[in-house]
Parts: C-alpha cells; structure tokens; sequence
C-alpha cells in the first residue's frame, strides 16, 4: 500500500516545511549537555519565557518529560491522580511504574476533563495501608478525550484541591499551544498553577522531534540528573532545536486553521448515515466518531479509505480519530470527508 495522499491519523505526521528545513541547516551548534549549544539554549529561553517559569530542559520526546517529571516529583508507591484517558495510562508502556515505581489512580473525568471534587474525593488519607497520593496530572489538551481544553477555572479549582492537600500539579502539555489558540488564554496562564509541564514540538507545530520541560529552577536541575542518566543529554542538538525556534515563532497562530479545519470536517461527516461525531465540541484539531452503525468495524472503514489515500486513525473496535495539521489543507479535509462518504454509501449499499 503506498503511503496516504491525505493523513490525518495524527499531527505527528507533520513534515519539517522548507522555512524550518532552512532554520535547522543554518543553525548555530554546540555542546548540548555542558550548556554551550547556542540554539538549544535559545529554544529553553523562549519555552521558559512563553511558559513563565524559572527553567526548561530539551528532552528528546513528551513521553520522556512525562516520565521524568513524575521521578523527579514521585517516590514509589505514591499515587498520581489522572483522567482514566490520559497518555501516562494508556500509551508510555506503564512507565510510571516502571521507572518511578508510582501507581496511578484513574479519575472518571468527562472528555478527559475531571473536576475539583473529584480530585478531591480520589485523594487518599493518610493511613499506613494507603498509598500516598502526591501528583495530580492534566493533559492539555485531552488527547484521547477528544482534544478537549481544560477550562483555566477547572484547572485552578483543581489545582486548589492540589494546594490544600499537598499534592504537586504537573500538566502533560503535548497540545498546550492548541489550547492557548483555541481558548484564548494563554499559555502561560494555563501553565501558572503547575510545578512541571512540558509541551511536544513533534505535534501541531511540525518538528521532526522534541519537547521542552519546564519548572522550577530546583525541578530542572534534578530533571536534568535523570536525563542524562537515562542518555537523553545530548551533542549538537541545535540541529533540532532550531527547528523548535522556528516552530514557536512560525508555527503558533497558523493552530487556529488546523481548528477550523476540524470543525469543517466534523460538520461535513456529521449527517453520514451511521457516523456519530463526538460533537460535545471540536474544542482543538480531534475529531471522534463512532462507526458501529455502519456495520463495519473501524479497522474495515480504515482499509476502505486508504484505497482512497486517506489515513484516519483507528482508536479502539468502532472509535476512529480525525487529526487535522499543518500538512493537510481545506481542500484534503474535504476531500477526506468525501472519501469517507463513499465508503460509508458504499457499506450502506451492500446491507
Ligand atoms: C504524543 C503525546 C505524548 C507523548 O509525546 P511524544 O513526544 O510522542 O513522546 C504524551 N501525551 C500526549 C497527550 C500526547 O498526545
């Protein structure tokens, strides 16, 4: 099978455009782990700028800022408090409890979004059988939720519950910046009431790779301990962070597009004959919809469409997911919605 025309399984599937390609040529280099690569240097300054926090890190991917986070802020046995959708649970290989040796506490949030009682009622007391509950950790915005933006007054209320009961926030901020755009907000509003959070440069904002952690200046220090035990420290990496430069000053605003560009194929497929569109709202650049009434499965309508050179991605038996991003215009939204049309007239059809 050639590879899809149109991919919307994920905004992972951005392409470094030309403008970055060029960033990342001419960038000025050198030695990353003893603080001397110049571009590295900047990306950490403007991430710490945008974020209004003491410092940032680059590490090589958002799962390993996830991970490192919780070590730094985590002893085994302690309890994070997470939506029972979050990345941390479902897609890290069980790395929190692998390498911090900490469990999680699954929360039944609504779109991947729980609220302050919530928080508060998965809080353990303190009694020698329990675990002790230590983290409360968001994600924003909620991947598997349905890009969903955790409201500011939600996560304040939250991170409030945080406060009182002694408990660090961490934000897994692989979307932040789509949530900054959609909302209104901004980042460093949204970042405000968290001790560790990161945001990913290999989604939305077209990187090849990497991600900026951020916090205190303590948090950061410790953090960079682990990463480079765990061999993330790195050389010339200002090959790589310079496109994480441009990103941030190219990349940001055009997010709005990739929203709307969500909505459009949302409204478009929302009337097809047995496609449920998660419409609770396209808060960001997700779409969901279910495809049991179809009578295929979602691997079945995934093969159908790539006959047509449309990728959309397969989330569990019926749940597909529709990412828009920087690589894929109106005009291949449309024509995604469209294919989807005629696989499912097709379907309709033959019953
Ligand atoms: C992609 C993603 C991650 C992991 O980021 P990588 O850079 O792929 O390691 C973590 N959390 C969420 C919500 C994500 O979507």
């Amino acid at each position: 099978m050639p590879s899809p025309r149109i991919d919307l399984y994920s905004d992972t599937q951005t392409r470094p455009s030309k403008g970055m390609r060029e960033a990342m040529a001419n960038a000025e280099v050198g030695d990353e782990q003893r603080g001397e690569d110049p571009s590295t240097n900047r990306l950490c300054e403007m991430t710490k700028e945008l974020l209004g926090k003491e410092a940032a890190v680059f590490m090589p991917s958002g799962t390993m800022c996830n991970q490192i986070a919780i070590l730094v802020q985590c002893n085994p046995g302690d309890d994070i408090i997470a939506d029972k959708s979050a990345h941390i649970i479902n897609s890290e290989g069980g790395g929190p409890a692998v390498f911090a040796g900490a469990m999680i506490r699954p929360v039944d949030g609504v779109r991947g979004v729980f609220q302050p009682d919530q928080a508060e009622a998965a809080i353990r007391k303190a009694r020698r059988h329990a675990p002790r509950s230590r983290m409360i950790a968001i994600e924003q915005t909620a991947n598997a939720g349905g890009g969903t933006v955790w409201p500011l007054d939600t996560i304040r209320g939250v991170s409030e519950v945080a406060q009182k009961h002694g408990l660090v926030m961490h934000m897994d901020g692989a979307r932040l910046l789509n949530a900054a755009v959609a909302s209104g907000v901004s980042a460093r509003d949204f970042a405000e009431p968290f001790d560790s959070l990161w945001l990913d440069l290999s989604k939305g904002l077209g990187c090849p790779v990497g991600a900026v952690l951020a916090g205190s200046t303590d948090f950061i220090e410790q953090a960079w301990q682990w990463k480079q035990r765990m061999g993330g420290a790195m050389r010339q990496s200002g090959v790589i962070a310079a496109a994480g430069v441009y990103a941030l000053e190219h990349h940001v605003e055009r997010l709005a597009e990739d929203h709307e560009n969500a909505r459009f194929f949302a409204e478009s497929v929302a009337n097809l004959p047995g496609i449920r569109v998660e419409t609770d709202g396209i808060d960001s650049n997700m779409v969901f919809f279910d495809v049991s009434e179809t009578g295929m499965t979602a691997a079945e309508v995934h093969n159908r469409l790539l006959e047509h050179g449309v990728r959309i991605g397969e989330n569990d038996r019926t749940r597909m997911r529709v990412v828009t991003h920087m690589d894929v215009t109106r005009d291949q939204v449309a024509e995604a919605a469209a294919a989807l049309r005629t696989v499912v007239m097709e379907a309709s059809r033959a019953a």
